[in-house]
């Protein structure tokens, strides 16, 4: 969908013919919402209340005994009240939200191919090569400029590279099973995830808010139905209520990171690239989704000329720290802190508001970051800094109020106030044959506060902050420089790769 809505020419293979029968993910973050709002999917999306917090209880079932809850981050006292942005979260079964990508890319001119199997790939200097076959049978090849990789956490892909992969490991096999069946009633308290702990039987259950409900336990055997029912009428703790069995499987608990996220013009994305134990924070399908997001604009970028290929590199150099700073998010915190097996030894806890909005990407994509600055903070605490997604304020931009994010992601942005901006902005963007708008604070847009918006952005009157076609601040100026169109020129060149300029 990403690519699709960069105007990039896309297929899709995908050897079933429509999603998981098992929903897996639910929680869809407001990270995430931000980046399907851009390409025009945000009314689409049902969102939570922005105070909505996802609350897990340990109980005895859901009938019998509630002990106490748990959080997933510690409350901060010093929490900050300031809005970050302009999306909520979605409680969404991911049998749900998938149609409304696929369709949206479909729109977008995606050519999505369903049950069709990718069997092989070669790749030489001028592309890939790819051997398809379709479950009738038919096979036939395809050419591709570049091929992503997002087929699951045993990645076909990954393991015909030889990428190896470290982490945790894998921890164990959990069995799901789905079901339907009437327990509204149990969740009136807000509490939507339980612990279930009683003897014989230690589980995790949750809703997907449908009807649907999934219990998975530890389990390393197989199991008739029978037996599946009774384990779902202990965790319910009532045996009087009609329960329809949908489906069950087996999976693998882990928690692992490729060594490398790409190889030649191969991009691993997902779950291939990093596969995570379900967490509260939501690090599994939406660190994906970003790290789709991140790869098409850069893919967008080289394929249409104005970059060169040397950009596809930062993106594993943004993407697996990414990864990693989340698998030890993971492990320092309470959920999985007793199966850590010492892999987040050195970890602290970070906000969530802080892995939310305010991680920070080291790249040669980006000017002005070292390596003493944290992993994540804050967007107040970052106050613009350069690696960082742009922060959120409304604004008024022709009698529309807008977020700033609305302003983002078509091409690249210069937003600055001093008027001598603009034209170097022109004379930049020509110079460096890239598309790049330039938005002046006050007349182009009016934030109703512009001392916060300076300060958001950390700038001051003549400073002017260059935004990333993804959203992310690539370089900032807090001043007037001498030569505004040489520092401009400099550093766009370098944070965009330019063709032009090499
Ligand atoms: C029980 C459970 C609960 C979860 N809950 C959450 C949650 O609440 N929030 C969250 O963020 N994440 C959650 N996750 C994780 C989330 O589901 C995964 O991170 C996400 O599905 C990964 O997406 P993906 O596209 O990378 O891989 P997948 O969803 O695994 O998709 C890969 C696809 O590639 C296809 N494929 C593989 N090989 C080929 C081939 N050779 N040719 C053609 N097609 C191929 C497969 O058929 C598959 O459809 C959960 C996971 C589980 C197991």
């Amino acid at each position: 969908m990403f690519l699709a809505w960069r105007k990039v020419p896309t297929v899709l293979v995908e050897r079933h013919p429509g999603s998981s029968p098992h929903p897996r993910a639910i929680g869809f973050t407001p990270r995430t919402l931000e980046l399907f709002r851009a390409v025009g999917l945000g009314s689409r999306i049902p969102q939570a209340p922005p105070d909505f917090r996802l609350r897990r209880a340990r109980v005895e079932s859901l009938a019998g005994k509630w002990f106490e809850e748990s959080s997933w981050t510690p409350e901060d006292p010093q929490a900050s009240p300031i809005e970050y942005s302009p999306c909520s979260g979605a409680a969404l079964a991911q049998d749900r939200l998938e149609p409304i990508l696929r369709d949206k890319a479909i729109a977008l001119g995606a050519d999505i191919r369903l049950e069709t199997e990718l069997i092989r790939f070669e790749q030489d200097a001028d592309g890939v090569t790819v051997w398809l076959r379709e479950r009738n049978g038919r096979e036939y090849t395809m050419r591709a400029a570049y091929v992503i990789a997002a087929d699951g956490h045993r990645s076909p892909i990954r393991e015909a590279l030889g990428i190896g992969r470290q982490g945790r490991g894998t921890m164990r096999v959990v069995r799901s099973v789905l079901f339907r069946a009437p327990l509204e009633k149990y969740l009136e308290a807000g509490v939507s995830q339980f612990q279930i702990e009683q003897p014989g039987l230690s589980a995790f259950l949750t809703t997907y808010g449908d009807g649907r409900w999934v219990l998975m336990f530890s389990d390393d055997e197989e199991r008739d139905e029978p037996t599946l029912r009774t384990l779902v009428s202990k965790a319910i703790g009532r045996s009087d209520l009609e329960i329809e069995l949908i489906t069950t499987g087996r999976w693998e608990l882990s928690a692992l990171i490729a060594d490398r996220f790409s190889a030649g013009r191969v991009f691993l994305a997902g779950d291939a690239a990093h596969t995570l134990p379900p967490n509260r924070g939501g690090y599994g399908a939406n660190t994906g989704i970003d790290d789709a997001h991140n790869l098409a604009w850069k893919l967008s970028a080289v394929l249409s000329g104005a970059s060169t290929p040397q950009l596809l590199d930062t993106y594993d150099a943004e993407r697996r720290p990414i990864a990693w700073l989340r698998h030890q998010q993971i492990f320092v915190r309470t959920d999985y802190k007793a199966e850590a097996a010492g892999t987040a030894a050195d970890a602290k806890i970070i906000d969530d508001a802080a892995m939310e909005f305010g991680q920070l990407y080291r790249s040669a994509a980006v000017l002005g970051t070292s390596d003493d600055l944290p992993p994540a903070q804050r967007p107040d605490q970052w106050a613009g800094q350069p690696g960082t997604r742009a922060p959120h304020l409304w604004i008024s931009k022709g009698g529309e109020r807008l977020s700033t994010l609305d302003l983002l992601q078509r091409s690249w942005v210069l937003l600055a106030e001093d008027e001598r901006w603009a034209p170097a902005a022109t004379l930049a963007a020509r110079q460096l044959g890239l598309p790049l708008e330039s938005l002046r604070i006050g007349a182009d847009v009016r934030p109703s506060d512009p001392e916060a918006l300076h300060k958001a952005f950390g700038l001051g009157a003549g400073g002017a902050s260059l935004i990333r076609p993804d959203g992310y601040v690539a370089w900032r100026s807090s001043e007037l420089p001498a030569d505004p169109l040489r520092a401009l020129t400099d550093a766009l060149g370098q944070v965009s790769f330019a063709a032009r300029r090499s």
